[in-house]
């Protein structure tokens, strides 16, 4: 199938449009209905683990104030998650926002209405970039809790309306990564829309149809046994935990890790616009649920039937499934799951529970926004609590600056963590850190660890605010900020800084593996202004090396040789090693494959770049070599690489 018709760029307006119109309608509901609902369950506001630690509201007008300064808040990181795919804060940081305004909400009522509106309940994936498509039946969310408590009091409630002793309960993992609908008609594969916000979805079926493990086609044993009419098939499009790594080593040597999650790497694949580049990472999918599904006789009469029917289809379903027949059981099958998660080679942000009859899912039916035959469990973050000792600024190779917590060692799951990323100057100053302040520190699987609040009772109250470098710490150049980033920049293409990142990056493994050239020694070369630009590596002499504290005769005579044998490096590697914006290993080897040489490369046109890197990557690696100091860069490699 050509998709490429499934891009055409929709009027933006529309789009702006249904939101503003979505946004009054929220505005317009009346304090009954708050925009969160409030677990009935949920004990007192301050009785959870709340990582910022905020101040309960006395008052009503500070219920006011706070209620509209939450509500603000859970729109902005709305939009940086569903939209933008950028989470800037985590899962439980944001999670506690809600609760804290569902409280809130729960305690005053007769400030619901008279606070400002902001969040939208249920959020909203559409980017504006994609045709949208209406689901046939709505995709629903998932009501949360967070503690035995809340569980057991889901669990009671549930019993209560049903109006009998026992409920056999599904307990799945909970896939961390982004939610879709994928439509099969008599078994062929016709559709794959995200969740959207409820009601219609981005149609990314080019895009997942580059999934493996997504068959185009059902698998049916026979004529007298054919798949649905049609069947909407829900499910979750994730990366692995080796693939996040993997990816985040190729293109990550900038300071911090080119993604922050697996999620917001999965979310962000799903929705780039164009297929080739989304095949280049490894995108998977795998299935827990359904929506319509015709004819009505063709519907699964219960979770476990419909799990196994989808794995008898060839589909990818969960596992790791447990089963529960009353509370007790449900609680061990959750605690089950939060201990093997470590074990999971997918992100795992929790536990979903179901009902697992079908009949029984019918008698108790659903709310605006979740069923209420199914809950999630979160997990709880893996954080602890310790000291700021201090914030140092990495300079990358392309001149961001990256600051960095520096932490007393503090263990968490497992782990000594040590320092922590910041990810800009915007996270600072959000959070109003200060050196020598209390705070929590969050770590998930392979991520870095992060700083999700402060404890402002135990501040001094003369710590100064951290005061934010206008001057690189390397070059001392002025730094900039484009006002389309949130990330700062030293403009000085000579800063040593970022020419130490380059040689780094261009000498390392996913480079042309210059194995005897150490970091210590490239410092060096630096310092000492013997290595100017990459091509500079190839003009070194034994007597510049020789000079150098600790060189003898046979290592500078090592390094030379590996030096000369790189010259000849594959193509893949030298392009690799350059850290063209958006070209990983997997692209560079592609891109080697179409030009034959560094300088054809050099010479490439938008045109001939496209059917190899799609459109968005093209118009970057054709700005990048438009750049003289680039080029020139690249004609001094092309040079070295044409010497006899
Ligand atoms: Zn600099």
């Amino acid at each position: 199938m050509n998709g490429r018709h499934l891009f055409g760029c929709r009027p933006a307006l529309a789009h702006t449009a249904v939101l503003a119109l979505l946004l009054l309608c929220i505005a317009a509901l009346p304090a009954a209905s708050p925009a969160v609902p409030a677990p009935a369950s949920s004990p007192s506001p301050a009785s959870n683990t709340r990582p910022a630690v905020a101040i309960a509201p006395g008052s009503s007008g500070e219920a006011r104030a706070r209620i509209a300064e939450l509500r603000a808040k859970i729109a902005h990181h709305d939009e940086l998650y569903f939209r933008r795919a950028a989470p800037e804060i985590s899962d439980s940081a944001y999670d506690s926002l809600k609760r804290e305004l569902a409280a809130l909400e729960r305690d005053f009522p007769s400030e619901v209405a008279a606070a400002s509106p902001g969040a939208a309940a249920l959020g909203d994936d559409r980017t504006g970039d994609f045709p949208t498509w209406r689901h046939r039946e709505r995709m629903l969310g998932l009501d949360k809790t967070y503690s035995k408590a809340e569980l057991r009091n889901w669990h009671r409630q549930l019993l209560a309306r049903l109006g009998h002793g026992e409920a056999t309960l599904v307990v799945e993992p909970k896939f961390d990564g982004l939610a879709v609908s994928v439509t099969y008609e008599h078994g062929r594969l016709v559709r794959a829309v995200t969740r959207g916000d409820g009601n219609e979805g981005d149609d990314i079926t080019a895009n997942l149809s580059t999934i493996a493990t997504l068959p185009a086609t059902l698998y049916s044993s026979g004529p007298q046994d054919p798949p649905p009419d049609r069947i909407e098939l829900r499910g979750e499009v994730y990366v692995s935990w080796a693939e996040f790594a993997r990816l985040n080593r190729e293109l990550g040597t900038d300071g911090e890790p080119a993604f922050a999650h697996p999620r917001t790497l999965a979310a962000g694949t799903a929705k780039l616009l164009d297929p080739a580049e989304v095949a280049t990472r490894k995108l998977e999918v795998v299935f827990y649920g359904w929506g319509a599904c015709e004819p009505a006789a063709a519907t699964p009469a219960s979770q476990r039937g419909f799990l196994s029917q989808a794995r008898a289809w060839g589909l990818p379903t969960v596992g790791d499934i447990q089963l529960a027949h009353d509370a007790d059981e449900l609680w061990l099958a959750v605690q089950n799951l939060g201990r093997l998660r470590a074990t999971f080679g997918y992100p795992a942000d929790g536990a979903v529970v179901k009902v697992d009859s079908v009949a029984l899912r019918r008698a108790l039916g659903e709310t605006e926004q979740a069923p209420r035959w199914a809950v999630a469990y979160k997990f709880a973050p893996r954080q602890a609590t310790t000291e700021l000792r201090g914030i140092t600024i990495q300079v990358g190779r392309t001149g961001v600056l990256t600051p960095v917590a520096e932490l007393a060692p503090v263990s968490i799951a497992g782990a000594t963590v040590t320092r922590a990323t910041l990810h800009n100057r915007d996270t600072i100053a959000r959070l109003d850190l200060r050196v020598g302040d209390s705070v929590v520190v969050e770590r998930a699987g392979e991520i870095v660890p992060r700083i999700v609040g402060v404890d402002r009772t135990r501040r001094r109250p003369d710590r100064p605010p951290f005061a934010y470098p206008e001057q690189c710490p390397s070059c001392g150049t002025a730094v900039v900020q484009l006002p389309s980033e949130a990330a700062v920049r030293c403009p000085n293409s000579a800063c040593p800084a970022q020419l130490r990142r380059r040689l780094d990056h261009f000498t390392g493994a996913s480079g042309v593996d210059i194995r005897d050239l150490g970091p210590a020694t490239v410092n060096t070369l630096v310092d000492r202004g013997l290595v100017r630009e990459v091509s500079d590596l190839y003009r070194l002499r034994r007597t510049d090396l020789t000079a150098l504290p600790g060189f003898g005769g046979p290592s500078a005579d090592a390094l030379l040789a590996a030096i000369e044998q790189s010259r000849h490096a594959r193509l893949w590697r030298v392009l690799s090693g350059l850290g063209l914006p958006r070209v990983g290993v997997t692209t560079a080897k592609r891109l080697a494959l179409r030009f034959d040489s560094l300088e054809g490369f050099a010479n490439a046109t938008f045109g001939e770049l496209l059917p190899v890197v799609g459109p968005s990557t093209a118009r970057e690696v054709v700005a990048y070599l438009a750049e003289p100091r680039n080029r020139a860069s690249i004609d001094a490699l092309v040079a070295v690489r044409n010497k006899p």
